[in-house]
Formats: structure tokens, sequence, C-alpha cells
């Protein structure tokens, strides 16, 4: 629904399904005239979308059951309800996707395949009204305000032992905050710290699991985190400075989702606004941007996770995630700014697309608004591997970039690391050099490249993906452990996963990056 692809749709079996659930990515192709450049001029140029003339209604649940066909479309998305008709042929989903929300709360559904998208904004001309009723069991929470429905604990929590705890204590001139999250930390850190006035959010991402704390501050302090992490024993200690050196009674008040401890998934994303430090060319369509957290931000992408970024078009607000990468393939250290104070995002920019060229063309200095981390991967799927297989294509090489730093510094068990990189044209192969570097000094490490519309002098390999391409790079000695991690445009996933699972590697073998 809305701009990203389902996981649940289409069924299992249809030929557009590639991966398991949670691993499928459907898009399909608009029509013409159907953008999302399109949708956002067709939403300001003052057209009723929803048929009521501005009217805003109270809708029923028998009324809302009405609307459930194309030309009729309702939907309720966290108590609003809206007209999707118009939308229709602009869902890059498909119309049939957007129609298993048609007539019904498709709240679970919506967040189940992409809650990161801004509805409220793209949706705003659509707004019908609100539910009216006392929900029935399959409606609850619609009535409450988005920021007071709760975050859903669908997952069964881990035993209580395993539950991360904190302590805190001060001194004449600082509140130190210490986070016990009982299992080890991986190098990249876990921690994202955002303190915002008097507001404090602590989230601590592991693996699967989120683990938040959140007050309002007793008092003031000066709007700099200082962030040490305890990598083997687990332990995070933050230590904030007083404005004024009195003695706290207590920490601070308690905000929603203080203490609580969910599935990732099921948090909600926090944003906050950052500075466009550089852009730096990576070839001649693609940029790697360096962006500064505010003083108070502090914040460590665990590898493969995405961030979000939105900005307002044309009064729209667009999100679109994008893989957190480093500076380089492989930093000589950890670079001079403080570890988790800035992120660096490797940007394409298409011509027609409706985020990039905005960013493209932003100042040095400008802000942006950056949500998350999020992202499936977690560390445990690479335990005993032995031979690291990686399938990249365009710019899903950004969550292959920092998985081959992390195996290669913290993986000895991985013996081979291979990638085979998916490119149109030599000077689209991003951060070739480095690669090069890295396939000469690292005797575990081999890059193959392809690419699908090569010169004349290219005396490398050519084409698509297929099935003989990956017979060969797909070895499984004796006593192996392979995972196959693949990323790119979704005809090229799709297809990846279709060739390897037909040379018998298992779910377990295999990992799909998606947004
Ligand atoms: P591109 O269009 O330049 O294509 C790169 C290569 O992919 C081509 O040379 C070709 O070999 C292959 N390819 C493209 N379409 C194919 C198809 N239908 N079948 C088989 N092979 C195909 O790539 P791009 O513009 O850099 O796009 C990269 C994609 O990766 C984007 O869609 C982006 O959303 C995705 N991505 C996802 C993540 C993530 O999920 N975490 C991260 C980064 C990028």
């Amino acid at each position: 629904m809305l701009n990203v692809p389902s996981q649940a749709f289409p069924a299992a079996g249809s030929q557009q399904r590639v991966a398991p659930a949670g691993q499928s990515r459907n898009k399909v192709v608009l029509k013409p005239g159907h953008s999302l450049l399109d949708w956002i001029r067709l939403t300001k140029s003052g057209q009723d979308l929803t048929g009521l003339r501005g009217r805003l209604i109270e809708v029923t649940e028998d009324e809302l059951k009405k609307h459930n066909t194309k030309k009729d479309c309702w939907t309720c998305i966290r108590g609003m309800v809206y007209n999707l008709s118009a939308y229709m042929d602009f869902h890059p989903g498909g119309e049939e996707e957007l129609m298993r929300a048609a007539g019904i709360d498709s709240t679970d559904l919506f967040d189940e395949v992409h809650r990161w998208v801004n509805y409220e904004s793209m949706l705003k001309e659509c707004l019908v009204g609100r539910m009216a009723v006392k929900p029935s069991p399959a409606l609850q929470g619609l009535s409450a305000p988005p920021s007071l429905r709760p975050e859903p604990l669908s997952a069964p929590l881990p035993a209580k032992d395993h539950r991360p705890r904190y302590d805190w204590f001060q001194t004449d001139g600082t509140v130190n905050i210490v986070v016990y999250t009982k299992r080890k930390i991986p190098s990249a850190g876990c921690a994202v710290v955002d303190l915002q006035d008097d507001n404090l959010r602590v989230e601590m991402l592991l693996g699967r699991m989120s683990y938040l704390l959140y007050w309002r501050l007793s008092s003031r302090v000066q709007d700099h985190v200082d962030v040490q992490t305890a990598h083997s024993v687990g332990k995070v200690q933050l230590c904030l400075r007083k404005s004024v050196k009195e003695k706290w009674t207590q920490l601070g008040q308690s905000l929603e989702h203080h203490d609580t401890f969910i599935q990732c998934k099921d948090r909600g994303l926090f944003y906050r606004e950052c500075v466009l430090l550089s852009k730096t060319d990576v070839t001649h369509n693609t940029q790697l941007l360096r962006l500064q957290l505010p003083p108070g931000s502090r914040m460590q992408v665990p590898v493969g996770r995405h961030v979000y970024l939105k900005t307002s078009v044309q009064g729209t607000d667009v999100v679109k995630p994008y893989t957190a990468v480093d500076q380089m393939l492989i930093p000589p250290s950890q670079s001079s700014a403080e570890v988790g104070s800035d992120i660096h995002l490797m940007i394409k920019v298409y011509p027609d697309g409706v985020l990039t060229p905005h960013i493209a063309n932003l100042p040095i200095g400008a802000s942006l608004s950056v949500g998350g981390p999020e992202g499936s991967l977690t560390l445990r799927v690479l335990r005993d591997v032995t031979h690291l297989y990686m399938l990249a294509a365009g710019t899903g090489f950004t969550p292959m970039a920092r998985l081959i730093r992390l195996a290669l510094q913290e993986f000895t068990v991985i013996r081979k690391m291979k990638l085979m990189f998916f490119n149109r044209q030599e000077r689209d192969i991003l951060w070739q050099s480095q690669l090069d570097e890295l396939c000469t000094k690292e005797e575990r490490f081999e890059v193959q490249h392809v690419l699908s519309e090569p010169a004349d002098s290219w005396t490398g390999r050519r084409g698509r993906i297929d099935a003989c391409m990956l017979q060969n790079f797909l070895e499984r000695p004796e006593n192996s452990k392979c995972l196959v991690c693949v990323c790119g445009p979704a005809g090229f996933t799709e297809s990846a996963v279709q060739l390897v699972r037909q040379l018998d590697f298992s779910e377990e073998e295999l990992h799909v990056f998606q947004a």
C-alpha cells in the first residue's frame, strides 16, 4: 500500500511472489503520468478527491464497509478514514494490493507493509473523516490519535531475565545513565540517543528487539550526550552535563513507551533534524552525503540497517529509506568525528525521482530530517558462516559495504567472501578502486563485476544475473556453512532469489535486504 511494495501480496505461489513472507518485494509499472510527483501535483490541484467537497464526516463501521470497490474505496488508518479511489493508479504496489484495504480498518496491514510512509501528508486531500462508533474488537485503537496508540507487543517477549535494565547516578555536575543490555554489543554499537529540549530518548537496538528509555528530565542539561559502550559486557553508559550544579531528586518523568522492550518493527519511527556537512561524488550520478546529527543526538547504526530521509516536496512529506555506509569501504580507523555523531549515506540521483534531485541540490548546511534506524539483518545469521556470498546490483551494494568490513574485521571464521556486483556500465560501479584494492590486500575477499550495458572495450563479464553465473560462483565446499545476501532493484532481487533457491540453498542460507 501507499508507496512501498507489499510483503503479504501477491498470494503465495503467484509468479509475482519471489521471496518468503517478509522478504518479497512487489512493484507494478505505473502508467505514464502516475508517479509520486504526479500524485503530489494532483493533490495540490484543488480537485475534490473525497467526493465530499471538503466536508469531513463521522464514518460508522457499516458505512466504511460499503465503500469497497475500486471506484469507491475507503479505508481507515488509525481512526481516520481516507478515500483511496483517486490514488488507485498511483499506488506503486498496484491497485489489487490497495484493494486489500477497501472498506476495512487497514492499520495493521499498513504497519506491516510500510508504516514509515507518511500517509497523513500523502493522503491529506483524501481525508473523509473520523470513525464515529465505539470500535468493535477488530477496530480497537482506531479512535485514539496516532501518538496515543499503544505500540503493539506482538512478539512473545523474552523471559524477564533477558530484558535489559537501567540504573542512574549523579555527581555534582553530571547525570549518568547505565543500560545493561545483557548481551554482547557489536562493534558498530547499538545506542540511538536523542536529547531534544528536556526530553531524553534512548533506544537500544538489540537484534530484532528494541529497548526504549524515555524521560522528560527533571532539570536542564547541556545539549551534548557522551556515550560509552563496553561491548563485551553489554553495558552502555550515557553522561549528561547538568546546566546547574544541583542535586536532582529524580531523573525525570517517564514518557510514552518508557522502559519497553519490543520488536524493532513495532517501535514508532523517531526523527531528528540533521545538517548536511558534505557531498562527495562517488560516480557520475551517486554522491556520498555526510550528515551531522544534532548535538544532543548519537546514532550508532547497526550494520545492514537503513535510515529514512524525510523532506517536503511541494508541501507533501516524502520519505525514502537509505542504507547507512561508512566513509570508505575500510576506513583506517574511526574517523576523527565522534562516533555516532554523523552518518554517511550513498545516494544515487535519479533525474526523474522525487526526492533525490531535491537532495542533490541541497546546499551544504541545509537540514534534513532523518528517521530510524530500521532493518532486518541481525548478526546471528553470520554465526559460524564460513562462506559469505553477496549478490548486489547498483546501489544494492550499500548494505554489503558495511557487511564486508564487519565480516573481514570481526568474523574470522569466514574463510571466503565473494561479491558479484551487477551494474549497467563501468562508470556506475560504486567504490570500484576501493573494491579492487581490497581484493589485492585481502586473500579472503573476491569481487566479480558484471555489466549489463558494457562498452565494447569491457573485457569482464556481461549480461544480467543467470544460473550459469551463479553455478560456479556459489561454491559449497565440504564442511562449509554458506550465507547468500541479495540486494538490488526488485527485478534483480526476484531473479537472484529464484536462482539461489534452484541451487538448493535453504531459506536460512539466504538474506534479502529490503527497505
Ligand atoms: P540499476 O537500475 O542501475 O541496475 C543495476 C543492475 O541491476 C543492472 O545492471 C542489472 O544487472 C540489474 N538489474 C536491473 N533490473 C533487473 C531486472 N529486472 N532483472 C535482472 N537484473 C536486473 O540499479 P539502481 O538504479 O542502482 O537501483 C538499485 C536498487 O537497489 C534500487 O531499487 C534500490 O531501492 C535498491 N536498494 C535497496 C536497498 C535495501 O533494500 N536495503 C539498499 C540499497 C538499494
